[in-house]
């Protein structure tokens, strides 16, 4: 991609569609923006703001961990339910109880923190909600209607269809941090940081009890799902930091390149670790836009910065865009600016 393509997808990247302005002061971004309610304001379209203006624009708010929702063509799918985290940690703006519209809930894996409020928002909203075996297994067992419970394995032949798009759920693999980095940093962050009270190590018990802890969950509950727009934009999610599985790069075979790359930052703490694991993601999906998630911690935890790993994804690739917003607060795409239509797919 040459450079002033990069601006002009850019701009239409943080705009939505509508404008063909060259420019990238970001105080005319913002004016532009502003004009469409559903790319500029930051309340989810799921607990009642608005919808972009555009059918073919794509609106994906992240709300912490690898929760995103997005928005095409009157539709609500949310990555990820794992809303009320309890009171170690930021507010997110609005709780599971807020969530009152969504078509679909994807679960990249199971895990506390990416399904603890699946079953509640599933069954307020009558959304589909997808895991892995191991994910509806725990699902199940929680207030939900089995009805709308979907098991996929991510081993192919399994592509949910909605209005203007495909999902291809794809078996992925869990991040595996190393025991001695994670016990090590383990014990700095407990000898450093404000205990949980008793109250609040209750909460989180609570909490925990409604995700899923099982081995399996490495290496055949966590599914990454492509989604593959009839006007050729093309998007990947994938809730966890570890390895691209044989799946994954078949279906990158199939693909080519990603427009955007919804990607878990790895929980390894050290730069040279998440680093290389980023490099990886980047290198398979291609992706014109990287978006990461799963950076943000407790406040008794650390955040995982995600300048270092843009910048070694910018050496690696001087075209790539990368994206990181605040809770809750939009980023646009004019799906219609893709790659397919580019022809640079392959
Ligand atoms: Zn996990």
């Amino acid at each position: 991609m040459n450079k002033p393509h990069t601006v002009l997808l850019l701009y239409l990247a943080l705009l939505g569609a509508c404008t063909t302005s060259a420019t990238t002061d970001p105080r005319t971004l913002a004016a532009a923006q502003a004009a469409d309610p559903g790319c500029s304001g930051r309340v989810l379209v799921s607990t009642g703001g608005p919808f972009p203006r555009n059918a073919t624009t794509l609106a994906i708010r992240w709300t912490g961990f690898t929760n995103y929702e997005l928005v095409y063509d009157g539709q609500i799918i949310l990555l990820d339910a794992y809303f009320d985290r309890g009171s170690t940690f930021p507010p997110l703006g609005f709780r599971a109880a807020d969530v009152k519209r969504a078509d679909a809930i994807l679960l990249g894996h199971g895990h506390v923190d990416h399904m603890a409020d699946a079953a509640s928002v599933g069954a307020r909203t009558g959304a589909v909600v997808v895991g892995a075996p191991v994910t509806t297994e725990k699902l199940l067992t929680q207030p939900i209607p089995k009805e709308q419970v979907r098991t996929v394995t991510g081993r192919g032949g399994e592509a949910l269809r909605f209005r203007g798009f495909t999902i291809e759920p794809v078996l992925g693999r869990h991040g595996d941090p190393p025991e001695n980095v994670a016990k090590a940093f383990g014990q700095a962050l407990r000898a450093t940081t404000t205990p949980p009270t008793a109250e609040q190590t209750a909460e989180l018990a609570r909490i925990r009890e409604r995700g899923v802890s099982d081995p399996r969950v490495v290496t055949e509950g966590t599914i990454a799902f492509l989604f593959k727009f009839d006007n050729g934009f093309r998007l990947m999610y994938r809730n966890s930091g570890g390895a691209v599985t044989d799946y994954e790069r078949a279906a990158m075979q199939r693909v080519g390149r990603v427009d955007v790359a919804l990607v878990a930052v790895s929980a390894s703490y050290i730069q040279e670790l998440t680093v290389k694991q980023a490099l990886e993601h980047a290198r398979a999906y291609k992706p014109d836009v990287y978006i990461p998630g799963h950076h943000d911690s407790s406040y008794n935890n650390l955040w995982r910065p995600t300048e270092p790993l843009f910048q070694a994804l910018k050496d690696d690739n001087p075209s790539i865009i990368t994206v990181s917003r605040s809770y809750r607060e939009p980023v646009c795409f004019d799906t219609e600016n893709n790659i397919q239509r580019r022809g640079q797919g392959g």
